[in-house]
Order: C-alpha cells, then sequence, then structure tokens
C-alpha cells in the first residue's frame, strides 16, 4: 500500500514544526510543499516524515525535518535573495530554500551525491532555481558571492573566513560549530562591518570536510 505522503507531510508540519516553534509561514509552507519521500533513498522511503535523519550513502544523511525548518527560519527569507547551501547531500534542504528564496547555489563534495542531488531536485521540478555545483564548499562559491544567506549542512571546528567574505550586508549565515559529534547551531548577520553571532540550538551533524573543514 502507498502511504498516503501528503497527510503525512501535514502531520510533520503540525508535530514536528509548528508544535516546536517554527513559525515563519513560508517556511511551514515550503515543508508543505516540497515532497521529501521523493529525496530519500528508497529503502528509507516509509520513513520519509519521521523525527529523525536518515541515511543517504557514503556515509551521509539527510537531515532530521525539524533541523531543515529551523535552520530555514534562520535566515529570514522573503524571496527575493540568493542563498549558499554547503553540503547538498540529498537535495532536499535545497529544494526548500529554492521555495523561499529567488536563487540557490548548493555545494556537494562528494561527485556521486552532486548527481544524486541533481537528479532529485529535477525529477521534482524543484531545479528551476537551483545550481548543484561539485566541491569544496568550505571555501564557499566565490563565483556568486555575495549571499544573502548561506546554510551549512556539516559541523565545523570554526566558522570558514571565506563564508564570513562571502555574505552580504544584512545577511546571515546558519552553521554547525564544535567537535565532531557535539556543535552549536550558530547564526551570524554582517551588519555595518561587525558580525553578530547567536546561539540558537544544540545538534549533531556530520563532519564538513574540505580546506576550511575537518580536513
Ligand atoms: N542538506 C542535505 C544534508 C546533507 S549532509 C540534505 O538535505 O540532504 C551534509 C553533506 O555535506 C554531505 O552530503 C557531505 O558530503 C557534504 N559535505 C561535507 N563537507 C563538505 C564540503 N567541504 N563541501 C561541500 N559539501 C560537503
Amino acid at each position: 500500500m502507498i502511504p498516503d505522503w501528503a497527510s503525512e507531510r501535514r502531520r510533520m508540519v503540525e508535530r514536528q514544526l509548528r508544535a516546536r516553534g517554527i513559525h515563519d509561514q513560508r517556511v511551514l509552507q515550503a515543508m508543505l510543499s516540497i515532497p521529501r519521500e521523493e529525496f530519500v533513498p528508497p529503502e528509507h522511503r516509509v520513513a520519509s516524515y519521521q523525527d529523525e535523519p536518515l541515511p543517504i550513502g557514503h556515509g551521509q544523511t539527510i537531515s532530521q525535518p525539524y533541523m531543515t525548518a529551523l535552520m530555514a527560519q534562520c535566515l529570514e527569507l522573503q524571496g527575493t535573495e540568493r542563498v549558499l547551501e554547503i553540503g547538498s547531500g540529498s537535495g532536499y534542504h535545497a529544494a526548500v530554500l529554492g521555495a523561499l528564496a529567488a536563487e540557490v547555489v548548493t555545494i556537494e563534495i562528494v561527485p556521486a551525491l552532486a548527481e544524486l542531488a541533481r537528479e532529485n531536485l529535477k525529477r521534482t521540478g524543484c531545479d528551476r532555481n537551483v545550481l548543484v555545483v561539485c566541491g569544496d564548499g568550505s571555501a564557499g562559491y566565490a563565483e556568486k558571492a555575495p549571499y544573502s544567506g548561506i546554510s551549512v549542512a556539516a559541523g565545523a571546528p570554526d566558522v570558514p573566513s571565506a563564508l564570513l567574505e562571502q555574505l552580504a550586508e544584512g545577511g546571515r549565515l546558519v552553521i554547525p560549530v564544535g567537535e565532531v559529534g557535539d556543535q552549536e547551531l550558530r547564526v551570524l548577520t554582517r551588519r555595518g562591518g561587525k558580525i553578530e553571532s547567536r546561539v540558537v540550538a544544540l545538534c549533531r551533524f556530520v563532519p564538513l570536510r574540505g580546506f576550511q573543514g575537518w580536513r
């Protein structure tokens, strides 16, 4: 029997997101509209709307829905922005960002996952304003900088300086920072040449690799 994905999605939005304080209507709407089951590997598909991360191969995971929504909400997007994501993985988070911003560039370091993200975004029709680049996102993507929002889906030892340099005035960077397996989710905002920083949650992401990640 094929699950009723639409009602599972509605239940996820009510119980996992709204009940836990996700209040940005555009974020809730985006999470209601993107078919998460299309971004989850077939062997885990029945668990698409469970309150947990799921394996996507290559030792990587698609984040828990709440974490995707929380990170998206932290960027406070209005729909006109260019956004950079580091760690495309399945492409799901990029699809959500694509529904919230004008343009998304997402970088993935594992070639097979960059390809997976491309395929998933195309099949779901979410590729209209999302560009998948294969490379080391710890250095950002200078070609399209600056960005009004930068979202990092892997835990970094420190905030990569390249990402701060590519952040537009008034822009926000959301990033897990800390030890492997134990990080705090930080939001950094560029305001008048200064960087403001706050911690929004504790979290556990896979490690950010690359030049300004865990080498
Ligand atoms: N946003 C994804 C979750 C990705 S998990 C989703 O919605 O499915 C984190 C991803 O970051 C993994 O795919 C991993 O390969 C990638 N990654 C780790 N270090 C990276 C780096 N330096 N540059 C780009 N991607 C990186």
